[in-house]
């Protein structure tokens, strides 16, 4: 780490002429941005950054600039009386005549966002200078710097192959290296007999042969200087408007779930969840909710053959309002039970008194095609309907949808599937009738795969598969979803309270998922599975399950029998690092669980197993 910087230098003397008819009176640092002059800002945003001494080198009406000294502490004003006739690094030179120390260097008629000076603070790297992507802003200036380290700087974009970004103006100097440029500077005006030297393009790149200035690109970074009125007009209208919604949303501190929902969501779901208060009768709220329904329907399918009813609760909710709506009087279900999931199913259908018949090739065990068809046929006459989990979450194993919903359809049954963990990033698709492998019911969540909030879930249905559900007598007030489809078709509200906020996150985590699509977001998921697969065999952790019935989502792992483990040792120790990771369920053998569903990447797996490794260097 190097030393605290505290002294900054600001080049203020040029002219502006380029701004001479529409701010005559006075330099550039005066022209106000949201009613406050660009050099007040700079100062003031300095002095919080922990700077205090603070130089400014003015020319062209200096007398404004003294002004502002007279008025504050830590500013010193220092004279480049020939401003028209040098450039920029004689004003530098100036000001490097009295400072001897590291330093921040900036241009007056610069604003920019705080983090811009932690950044280069915060750095390492003794001389480094701030870069953004292009902003548009014309009058660029491009920084040629292979493997972060300047070369080049050009304000002909074409002269550089690959720009690391675009040049700020903001710098932070060495004294090693602001002494070279220093001695540089007077050996040209020696052999020149003329200051008429740019610090940047000419000094800096020059100098930085020998000392390496390192580029600090900081992509989304807010900035603008005003070199033209259109600068000036960008800032109001685009910067600023930016600064203020940036700045006005909440911030979060990053959490890394590993289990299986609810998700580590991305920052713009969550502040999703702030907005105005909104009654959910208004017309405003009902399209929101037509909006949602149909996003999540296309997620599946057609939205013109295909619904989305929500249901507020969790995940379980949905999967019980799905088997009592759907399954008629007499009708009579076949459920697969290889997991816990599974399982839970069956309790269902036993609380309320439902038909059914049960396929069960035992926990963590995939199902067997011709013994599932076995019962159907065995069934046939009575069974109507099959009901599966796709992802069973207890073990990670996937039940194939295409091949069970194919083995359903041939036997005339209405398949129903538990797509609770994977909706969002494996094909799920709800066909219309006729469609032998798709399914004609899924059930999902918010806060899983799609990456929502908790507390709103729903079911996904062929349209025909609720109109042929109308005769069924309701088994549930609340939990009718012929009922809630209806009213939502005729009025756009539910006939409950819908949850404004939650639903708000869900509209942005679709949007979110449409904007990364299923291919993105599954090619993600499986970046961060192989990431995470790999690193736990080398330090010799088995998975309970066979590569080829693994979902891609979710491994169950099994518990090393060794003494220094204690799953919740390694839990404390996890989470006191960010990453949260989730027990087993009492299946064949003991497990401990951990999922890639969510926000996040393999980078952030990479990040968990360097903290696994550390426990495990520790412990074992
Ligand atoms: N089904 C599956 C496959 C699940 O993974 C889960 C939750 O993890 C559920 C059902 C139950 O969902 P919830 O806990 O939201 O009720
Ligand atoms: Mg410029
Ligand atoms: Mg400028």
């Amino acid at each position: 780490m190097s030393a605290t910087i505290t002294t900054a230098i600001i080049l203020a003397a040029g002219r502006g002429t380029r701004l001479r008819n529409t701010w005559p009176d006075l330099p550039k640092g005066f022209v106000e941005i949201d009613g406050e002059p660009l050099i007040e800002r700079s100062l003031r945003l300095l002095s919080q950054a922990g700077i205090t001494r603070m130089v400014i080198v003015a020319g062209y009406k200096a007398e404004a600039y003294e002004a502002l000294a007279a008025r504050r502490t830590g500013v010193e004003v220092i004279l480049n009386t020939e401003y028209a006739a040098t450039e920029s690094m004689a004003s530098l030179a100036r000001a490097l005549d009295i400072v001897d120390d590291d330093f921040l260097l900036l241009e007056s008629d610069l604003f920019y966002e705080p983090r811009a000076l932690r950044t280069l603070l915060d750095s390492a790297e003794p001389d480094s200078l701030l870069a953004s992507a292009p902003t548009g802003a014309t009058d660029e200036v491009w920084i040629d710097a292979p493997e972060a380290k300047l070369r080049r700087l050009s304000k002909r974009r074409n002269e550089i192959d690959d720009p690391a970004g675009e040049f700020v103006g903001i710098l932070r100097i060495s004294r090693a290296l602001g002494r070279r440029m220093h001695a540089d500077y007077r050996a040209f005006v020696e052999t020149k007999g003329h200051g008429r030297m740019a610090y940047e393009t000419e000094a800096l790149v020059g100098a930085a042969v020998e000392h390496p200035v390192h580029v600090e690109v900081v992509p989304d970074l807010l900035w603008g200087e005003v070199d033209y009125e259109s600068h000036y007009h960008r800032l109001v209208d685009e910067v600023v408007p930016e600064l203020a919604r940036r700045s006005a949303a909440p911030r979060f501190e990053r959490r890394v779930l590993l289990n299986p929902g609810p998700a580590t969501t991305s920052d713009t779901v969550k502040q999703a969840l702030v907005m105005p208060d909104v009654c959910p009768r208004e017309e405003e709220f009902c399209q929101r909710v037509a909006d949602v329904r149909r996003r999540l329907a296309a997620v599946a399918g057609d939205p013109a053959e295909v619904t989305a009813i929500p249901v507020v609760g969790s995940g379980t909710t949905a999967l019980e309002a799905t088997l009592v709506s759907f399954v008629p009087d007499e009708g009579e279900v076949i459920f697969v039970e290889n997991g816990d999931y599974g399982t839970r199913l069956i309790e269902m259908a036993k609380t309320y008194g439902i038909a059914h018949s049960v396929v069960a090739p035992g926990w963590g065990v995939p199902v067997d095609p011709d013994e599932l068809a076995r019962v159907m046929s065995e069934r046939a006459g009575r069974a109507t309907h099959l009901f599966f989990v796709h992802h069973e979450t207890s073990s990670g194993l996937l039940n194939p949808l295409d091949g069970l919903a194919r083995l359903g359809h041939e036997h005339g049954l209405c398949v129903m599937v538990d797509a609770m963990s994977s909706y969002g990033v494996l094909d799920v698709p709800v066909g219309g009738a006729g469609d032998a492998s798709t399914a004609d019911v899924i059930v999902a969540s918010a806060n899983k795969c799609i990456q929502g909030m908790a507390g709103l879930a729903f079911a996904i249905a062929r349209r025909s598969v609720v109109e042929d559900a109308r005769g069924v007598t309701p088994r549930s007030f609340v939990l009718n979803l012929v009922a809630e489809y209806d009213h939502l078709e005729r009025t756009g509200q539910s006939r409950f309270t819908l949850p404004p906020q939650v639903l708000s996150a869900l509209q942005q985590a679709l949007i979110e998922f449409e904007e990364e699509g299923l291919a993105g977001r599954r090619a993600r998921y499986d970046r961060s599975m192989q990431t995470l697969v790999a690193g736990l065999r080398e330090l010799d952790f088995e998975l309970l399950l066979e590569d080829d019935v693994q979902s891609g989502i979710l491994v169950a792992i099994r518990e090393p029998a060794a003494a220094w483990y204690d799953f919740d040792s390694l839990h404390d120790a996890m989470y006191a690092e960010g990453f949260t990771i989730y027990p087993g369920k009492a299946g064949a053998e003991p497990t401990f669980r951990l999922s890639v569903l969510g926000a996040i990447s393999s980078t952030d797996i990479e990040g968990f197993l360097a903290a696994l490794r550390r426990y495990l260097d520790r412990v074992r």
